[in-house]
């Protein structure tokens, strides 16, 4: 069977200049919340493709990537240009292991993402299941500008669902916002802020976290974490940080 399966686009939201969320019909294999797809478009006779991770939840039959428009980008200022009915390749079969099923148990699952790397955890918490072993979840998302927080309507709607299991924190980098911590998670987990502001503290004993987007933020994070004696998830050597950086 070819790797590749022809999608549709069925819907495409742009939230800002450079932020988007594509919504595609394709016929692919089952995949499992957290993992990623290859989206690809033929530019100039040359495939280019490059991995995204799903938004919606396996249950559900469209599928939906939010995507960053790099400038002078390979790709993503192709995928910003799509309408609705344009065809796109996807690949068949998904992949990786930032899942649910790689993360141990423990009292409080912390999802931190920054930019579009808030897509596997949306995926996870629509998915509503496997998530009954962690007594507390807690999802951060941190971006530039309040104007970048294109999913907080969806964050919020989990968050009543899930009826105080789940705690959501915005962050915000380059301007202050109600209700939005200010600055870099490394920093804010360094200084106690984010779980002070929280609620819950974060340990080797009660915590694991998840990381996911920015390569800065998820080495600068393990750092601060290492810190306080939290090490990395192996499966030949159980830990507490789980990661994926998306370059
Ligand atoms: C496992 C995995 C999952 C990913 N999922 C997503 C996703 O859901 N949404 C998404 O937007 N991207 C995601 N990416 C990144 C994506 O694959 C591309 O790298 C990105 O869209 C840029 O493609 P491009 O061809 O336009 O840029 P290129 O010409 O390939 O330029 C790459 C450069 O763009 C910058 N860059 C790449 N991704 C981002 C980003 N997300 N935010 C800010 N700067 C970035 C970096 O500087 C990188 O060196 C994921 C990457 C990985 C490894």
């Amino acid at each position: 069977m070819s790797k590749w399966t022809t999608g549709y686009i069925n819907h495409i939201t742009h939230w800002t200049p450079s932020l988007f969320s594509l919504t595609i019909m394709a016929d692919i294999q089952p995949f499992i919340a957290g993992q990623f797809t290859q989206l690809s478009l033929e530019i100039d006779g040359q495939r280019i493709q490059r991995p995204y991770s799903f938004v919606n939840a396996p249950n559900q039959n469209t599928f939906e990537f939010y995507i960053t428009t790099i400038e002078h980008g390979k790709l993503t200022p192709y995928l910003q240009q799509l309408q609705s009915g344009d065809q796109i390749q996807m690949t068949h079969q998904s992949t990786g292991y930032f899942t649910l099923n790689e993360v141990p148990d423990c009292e409080t699952l912390w999802m931190v993402a920054t930019g579009t790397g808030i897509a596997p955890y949306l995926s996870m918490l629509q998915q509503k299941t496997d998530l009954a072993r962690f007594k507390q979840i807690v999802l951060i998302h941190a971006v530039r500008y309040r104007q970048d927080l294109c999913y907080l309507p969806l964050m919020q709607q989990l968050q009543r669902f899930y009826q105080g299991k789940l705690s959501i924190q915005t962050v915000i980098s380059r301007e202050s916002y109600p209700n939005s911590l200010y600055g870099r998670v490394p920093q804010l987990i360094a200084n106690g802020l984010l779980e002070q502001t929280i609620g819950i503290p974060i340990s080797a004993e009660q915590s694991h976290i998840m990381l996911c987007g920015n390569p800065a933020m998820v080495n600068d994070t393990i750092s601060a974490l290492k810190q306080r004696g939290l090490s990395k998830h192996l499966r030949r050597k159980p830990g507490h940080i789980t990661s994926e950086r998306y370059w």
